[in-house]
């Protein structure tokens, strides 16, 4: 089999000035892609500027590699993609990573610290994809990777704000990937697992040193190439282990005989073992699959009327 090489291809990674993010911007740049390393420097709770893109972008120059940094905040978005095809003349790959973090007790989160982190992760992440949208489109090619976490997935405590935007990007990700189809723009969302300056103080030292973030980076690649052809989908990735998610939903049980019948409280206090019951579940992976079983028992109690 052919390496994964993206030659040709132009590749926007934000907030990859370092962390994770740095990692991605290096990977694609030694396998070929010319890179526009965003970040806007400031410290992890989004305080602040510096030039921290130059480094990494001099890093992949250095390799051989094609890169410009840009130090745009994501809620520049246009500027962003401005850069890159200023300087490249397209926007093939976007890699939406820049973060930050405001942790506190859900009772002590302040407006500003859920309007922060909102604005970075989700609208950051809203506004800089809305902008390549179109170029991808025109071009039909498009490769897009929202950045989640399991904080969103399973919640944690002290981070009401960011589980709730990282959450909410998988909810983009999903009608991205739908509304891109059929133009070959292809979204996923990855849940990563890496030691960063984000985790440092979060994860024991054993698991900070192991779970080093270039080993996320292979996901991110392969789900950016050209030949992959997932779509819509969430992965967990960390410590070079990678899984896909899907949704799993109990059989559950309608709480009525028919369609006359009324549903009550006490009707699902009763039936509560079978409606958390999942024993032979169902995977639904659209909305259609979701309500297709609805509409049938709907029609079975039409039926039993
Ligand atoms: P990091 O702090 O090392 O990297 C984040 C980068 O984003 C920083 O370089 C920062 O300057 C940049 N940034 C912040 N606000 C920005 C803005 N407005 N515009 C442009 N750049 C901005 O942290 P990381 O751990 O590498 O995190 C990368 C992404 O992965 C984040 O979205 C984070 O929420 C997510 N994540 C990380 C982990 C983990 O284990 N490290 C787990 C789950 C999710």
């Amino acid at each position: 089999m052919a390496p994964v090489r993206f030659d040709d291809k132009v590749v926007i990674v934000t907030g990859a000035g370092g962390g994770l993010g740095r990692t991605y911007a290096l990977a694609f740049g030694a396998r070929g892609a010319k890179v526009v390393v965003n970040d806007l420097g400031g410290d992890r709770s989004g305080q602040g500027s510096s030039r921290a893109a130059d480094r990494v972008a001099y890093e992949i120059k250095s390799a051989g590699g094609t890169a410009v940094a840009n130090y745009d905040t994501v809620e520049d978005g246009d500027k962003i993609i401005q850069t890159a095809l200023d300087n490249f003349g397209r926007v093939d790959i976007l890699v939406n990573n820049a973060g930050i973090l405001r942790d506190k007790s859900f009772a002590r989160t302040s407006d500003t610290d859920w309007d922060m982190v909102h604005r970075v992760h989700l609208r950051g992440s809203f506004l800089v994809t809305r902008a390549a949208f179109p170029v991808m489109k025109k071009q039909n090619f498009g490769r897009i990777i929202m950045t989640s976490s399991s904080s969103g997935i399973y919640g944690n405590f002290g981070q009401s704000n960011y589980s709730a935007a990282k959450l909410g990007l998988l909810g983009l990700s999903n009608t991205i990937a739908i509304e891109g189809q059929k133009y070959n723009i292809h979204c996923n969302t990855v849940a990563p697992y890496g030691g960063t300056r984000l985790t440092e103080d979060v994860m024991p030292p054993d698991m900070y040193k192991e779970l080093k973030p270039e080993l996320v980076a292979p996901l991110v690649l392969w789900l950016s190439h050209e030949d992959c052809e997932e779509n819509g989908s969430l992965f967990e990735a960390g410590g070079g282990w990678f899984g896909k998610y899907r949704w799993e939903r109990a059989q559950g049980k309608f709480c009525r005989e028919t369609i006359n019948d009324p549903v009550t409280p006490e009707a699902v206090r009763d039936n509560w073992e079978t409606i958390t019951d999942f024993t032979d579940a169902h995977h639904p992976g659209t909305n259609h699959e979701a309500s297709a079983l609805l509409v049938m028992g709907l029609q079975d109690l039409k039926a039993a009327a």
